[in-house]
């Protein structure tokens, strides 16, 4: 029976779907272990997500200990899509309590949503902005490259409409050409890579990617297709975590419980406990299985390695304490897309979401913004 060494956990990627999940998210990353929770946002268009910030913001005005928030911009909703507009809405995150900014701009998907490339010059003053006072991203980019090949794409890929092998959707190696492109103008940005950059077959690469770009590191987010990378070559990953153990940050994309809530709840508790396993211990166990291979094994990594990867290497990046949640610019922002919501065709969901949210808003104290005090 494994038994995890005791140390305070920061789960730096979990997503939220609506404000009433907030209670749930939070009692179930505490029954497993895991005492402090980035919410990461993503960006929202008239297709999804609007609500994210909103929500987000919510779950750190109601739990201001417990909730790191990374914020997403917005797109369509009648805005100008300009270099302005998103450094004003970088700012305006900011201003309302964000911790950093969250980018799924790099995923296929998202990308056919948003007709930017990451390097285009619509983002340079943006990117500016976050190079200058340091706020962090949390950045999805590609995917796993078996999404993009009809012999090996997975039966989950599909499932998901993550099947990128028509031809319409940017390769991943046109998306690593972006963020190079940007990186090599913005060398200061200061980004968390999503799972692993989605480099876990690629050991050199990885390597020389984070000795390229010294403020980056990369999360561990699973990707179970990771895992099984990694137990590929337990000893040289093993090096690698330990070589960049100030590089690598815990996470889990856990999301709150949907219905059969005792199923999901009881999947995402043993996630935390396979991941935790496979860092923890030398062990092979069942785990992140597939068609092909049902068992990882892990790389038992130093104590010290692992208290950075599960707390302090996130600290680095977003601070020790969560930023306290500013409701004026907040209850701004709820009100800007609600007022949207409001005249849309077929938003009414999204409308009743965003009017929840602002009363609870409303109804929290009102100390709680660096500006009241
Ligand atoms: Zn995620």
């Amino acid at each position: 029976m494994f038994q995890p060494i005791n140390t305070p956990i920061l789960d730096g990627h979990v997503h939220l779907n609506n404000h009433r999940g907030i209670g749930d998210i939070l009692e179930l990353s505490q029954a497993a272990g895991i005492d402090r929770i980035n919410i990461v946002c993503v960006p929202g268009t008239p297709e999804r997500w609007l609500s994210s910030n909103s929500a987000a913001l919510l779950a750190k005005g109601l739990h201001p200990a417990s909730f790191y928030v990374f914020g997403g911009l917005v797109y369509n909703i009648g805005q100008p899509s300009t270099a302005a507009e998103f450094e004003r809405q970088a700012k305006s995150l900011r201003a309302m309590g964000c911790d950093g900014i969250k980018m799924l701009e790099g995923k296929p998907t998202s990308r056919k949503l948003i007709p930017f490339r990451m390097d285009d010059p619509v983002y340079d003053r943006y990117y500016a902005f976050l190079q200058e006072t340091g706020f962090p991203i949390v950045w999805h980019v590609a995917d796993p490259g078996s999404f993009w090949d009809p012999a090996r794409i997975t039966e989950m890929a599909l499932q998901n409409g993550w099947d990128y092998t028509d031809g319409t959707f940017p390769t991943k190696e046109q998306l690593y050409g972006e963020v190079d492109r940007v990186l090599e103008k913005f060398p200061r940005l200061r980004i968390i890579f999503a799972h692993f950059y989605f480099l876990s077959n690629h050991p050199e690469r990885a390597d020389q990617f984070l000795e390229r770009w010294p403020n980056v590191a990369f999360d561990i987010t699973p990707g179970s297709e990771m895992y099984r990378n990694f137990s590929k070559d337990c000893a040289r990953w093993r090096a690698f975590f330990t070589k960049h153990q100030d590089r690598i940050i815990f996470g889990t994309d856990n999301i709150t419980p949907l219905e059969p809530r005792p199923k999901t709840m009881a999947e995402m508790t043993d996630k935390i406990r396979m991941m935790r396993q496979f860092l923890e211990t030398n062990e092979t166990f069942e785990g992140f299985g597939c068609a092909g291979s049902r068992h990882v094994t892990g790389i038992g990594l130093e104590r010290n390695v692992l208290e950075k990867i599960y707390r302090r290497n996130f600290e680095r990046y977003a601070g020790s304490e969560p930023q306290p949640l500013n409701i004026e610019p907040t209850l701004r922002h709820c009100r800007h897309i609600r007022e949207y919501a409001r005249t849309a065709v077929g938003q009414e969901p999204l409308y009743r979401e965003l009017t929840d949210i602002e009363q609870k808003l409303q109804g929290l104290p009102k100390r709680q913004g660096f500006h009241d005090y």
